[in-house]
């Protein structure tokens, strides 16, 4: 008898109707002979709809209190699934974050889990209940209600599979699985049947939302097996695991991409000491975060001037320029352009670590195609290239093609 976390994102539960499909999945698990414990989000809008209540109340909100309204939706689908399950004979009942409790740090909005008490959940789930626990809520060590950040339930339901024990979390979504890239863009995208957590926390880092970042770091830290499947199909989804797990390993496993970023350059920055940790210091006090980075070695005679290309979130740009033209004066650079017309591009696979020239066949895919590469950032098991926005679809199925992971259409 194996212990399994379900979770249902806002899709799956946007509806009593749905939340009684839910309410028959949670079942069969039950009868395949399996203990059950489920996470719920939100109804599909709720969150949005109580974040606007929330700033049509006060324009500089008490984040507590904002956690307080927000973290409700929550607890609705929690009852009603307990509900609809009682109304199927299953044995349920909730289990709101404070009753656990799932301890989180103290920031409102944007909190870490960071312990949670198991004892009588799993005394319940072990005495023939099923569990049903709001994802996204949790409480401080001040005794108030928290809340994980937008998402937050993929990490509510990892960080209760890990507190449990469970054999697998499966993530039940809007979508089957994983795909090698967007099949939205690339229709020969294929689903994957599993995936490395490193690569997943690249996926999800640069553009793929299917899982919040912080849930895959969470299963990486404690080994918890994840399941990415569809709420509407009854086919197997993609399995997030560790690496030994995988035996026949793709060179590549995916290729993301993420429109949200904008990039700045700076022409003829002096070339000094400190100037790249001035520029990027005030950036850092204004909270604004810097992704790819290129300096330039300097071009002219005598040494003094280089210039200094990096990104920020699209959201980020004007206030990054305001930034920086604050201290134009130590700078000293001639010129400041700005972009967001640009569009991140990576590829990404374990196999990187042990394979020389993944990064070659990406440039060259993308120079045959005429696609002219702005900068360029690597990581272990990942390549990423900043290009302009309007060839990001024809750089992604190229590069699909390149990398052997074309399927059927
Ligand atoms: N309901 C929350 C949100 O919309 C948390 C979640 O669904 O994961 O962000
Ligand atoms: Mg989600």
């Amino acid at each position: 008898m194996a212990l399994i976390v379900q979770k249902f994102g806002g899709t799956s539960v946007a509806d009593v109707e749905r939340i009684q499909a839910v309410a028959l999945r949670v079942k069969a698990e039950l009868d395949n002979g399996n203990k059950v414990a489920v996470v719920v989000s939100a109804m599909a809008g709720e969150t949005n709809k109580l974040v606007g209540f929330v700033e049509q109340t006060a324009k500089l909100y008490d984040t507590a209190e904002y956690d307080v309204v927000v973290s409700s939706g929550e607890q609705v689908t929690a009852g009603l699934l307990a509900l609809a399950l009682q109304s199927i004979g299953v044995s349920a009942r909730s289990w709101l974050g404070w009753q656990l409790p799932i301890k989180t740090s103290s920031a409102h909005g944007k909190a870490r889990i960071e312990g949670i008490n198991a004892d009588d959940i799993l005394a319940s789930i072990n005495a023939g209940n099923v569990a049903v626990v709001p994802g996204f809520q949790g409480i401080s060590p001040k005794n108030r209600v928290t809340t994980l950040g937008r998402g937050g339930s993929d990490t509510s339901a990892v960080a209760l599979a890990a507190a449990l024990g469970a054999e697998r979390c499966d993530i039940y979504t809007d979508v089957d699985g994983v795909y090698t890239t967007d099949p939205r863009i690339v229709a020969k995208a294929k689903k994957l049947d599993k995936i490395t957590y490193e690569e997943m926390l690249e996926m999800a880092s640069v553009g793929a939302k299917v899982l919040q970042t912080r849930s895959v770091e969470v299963a990486m830290k404690h080994g918890v097996r994840v399941q990415v499947r569809s709420s509407f199909s009854n086919e197997p989804g993609t399995l997030v695991v560790n690496e030994d797990e995988i035996v026949e390993q793709e060179l590549i496993s995916g290729i993301a991409y993420s429109r949200d970023e904008a990039k700045i350059t700076l022409v003829g920055v002096l070339d000094q000491p400190g100037i790249a940790a001035k520029i990027f210091g005030s950036l850092a006090d204004a909270n604004i975060n810097v992704d790819m980075i290129v300096q330039n070695v300097s071009a002219d005679a005598n040494h003094s001037a280089t210039d200094l290309t990096f990104t920020v979130t699209k959201a980020d740009l004007e206030r990054a320029v305001e930034t920086v033209k604050a201290d134009a004066k130590d700078l000293g650079y001639k010129e400041l352009q700005s972009d967001p017309n640009v569009v991140k591009v990576s590829v990404i696979g374990v196999g990187m670590r042990s394979h020389a020239g993944i990064a070659q066949r990406m440039f060259q895919s993308l120079a045959d195609k005429g696609i002219n590469i702005q900068v360029i950032s690597t990581s272990e098991i990942k390549v990423s290239v900043l290009i302009a926005e309007e060839y990001a679809e024809l750089a992604l199925r190229s590069l699909h093609t390149t990398y052997g992971l074309d399927g059927d259409e």
